[in-house]
């Protein structure tokens, strides 16, 4: 799946859990809520560090792209260590490979808690630590890491959720990479609409005052939502219909079209002083997705 379906899907499946605490006013709530969605943000790009290229991570967080990269090592070498294999009796063998022990549950709860230990280091040295802040930090690397690896579970690739212990694989048959010349795989995009929409309609029910429930009513009902919702991606996911297959070329005009309508929106409502920025940023952004395109990790 592409970097930039891993973020927003990630963000848009933990978005939900947020919005209601924006209408509660508090402020500390806010500031820990934007540290818990910049962590999973972070952590729906980390898996794919082990990917030998340049991911999205690369570009959009460099910093942490080179932190990963001796993070990575570390994990596959406390693997090699003493003889774990043999005294855990492991199925395989865990080395640099791509969708291997970063793309597993074990890996990813040995790299978030590196990641923490290198913010945590950081907070010493800046005198500014709190617990509250750090566990928030480690808990959205895991979730946003975590739903990484079950959104490569929808592809065709699949994952190996037992990794390095077992070889129960779960797999659908979405195809980041082109399945037949020309056409793409909307499903990715479709499942990002589709969470990107409910959060919409929370944002609007807590808005208008409609959504006027006890919290713990709400928060079931999200959960159950969301949970609903990953079932149905899930066995949409392992179904082979050619009607999730659309025309390359006819994608790509559509969200040509879509941009071009947005951008005439904010030109409208903010005049066209910037259009020299706006232009070299969409060069950049299209130089990005490119190699986004390319990468089809
Ligand atoms: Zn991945």
């Amino acid at each position: 799946m592409l970097g930039r379906h891993h973020l927003s899907i990630s963000v848009f499946t933990v978005l939900p859990f947020i919005i209601p605490l924006f209408f509660l006013n508090t402020q500390n709530v806010l500031v820990y809520s934007i540290a818990l969605l910049v962590a999973v943000v972070v952590g729906s790009l980390l898996p794919d560090s082990d990917c030998g290229g340049k991911p999205k991570l690369y570009y959009d967080f460099g910093i942490i792209y080179d932190l990963m990269i001796p993070i990575q090592k570390i994990v596959v070498f406390l693997f090699k260590l003493s003889g774990i294999k043999k005294r855990l009796n492991l199925q395989y063998e865990v080395n640099h490979e791509h969708r291997g022990i970063m793309h597993s549950p074990i890996g990813i709860l040995i790299s978030s808690l590196l990641l923490t230990l290198v913010v945590l280091i950081f907070m010493l040295i800046g005198k500014f630590t709190n617990l509250i802040t750090l566990s928030l930090i480690f808990a959205g690397l895991v979730i946003g890491q975590l739903l990484h690896i079950l959104e490569d579970s929808c592809t065709v690739s699949g994952i190996n959720w037992k990794f390095p212990f077992g070889t129960k694989e779960l797999k659908g048959r979405i195809c980041t990479f082109e399945k037949q010349e020309g056409k793409v795989d909307i499903r990715a995009g479709l499942y990002q609409n589709i969470l990107g929409g409910f959060s919409f309609l929370l944002l609007l029910g807590f808005s208008f005052k409609l959504l006027d429930f006890s919290p713990y009513l709400i928060y079931l009902g999200i959960t159950l939502i969301i949970i609903a919702l990953w079932f149905f991606f899930y066995s949409l996911s392992k179904s082979g219909n050619n009607i999730w297959y659309r025309d390359k070329e006819k994608v790509m005009t559509a969200k040509r079209n879509w941009n071009r309508m947005q951008r005439n929106l904010v030109k409208n409502s903010f005049g066209s002083d910037h259009s020299h920025h706006r232009k070299k940023h969409r060069r950049k952004k299209k130089y990005r997705n490119d190699v986004d395109w390319i990468m089809k990790v």
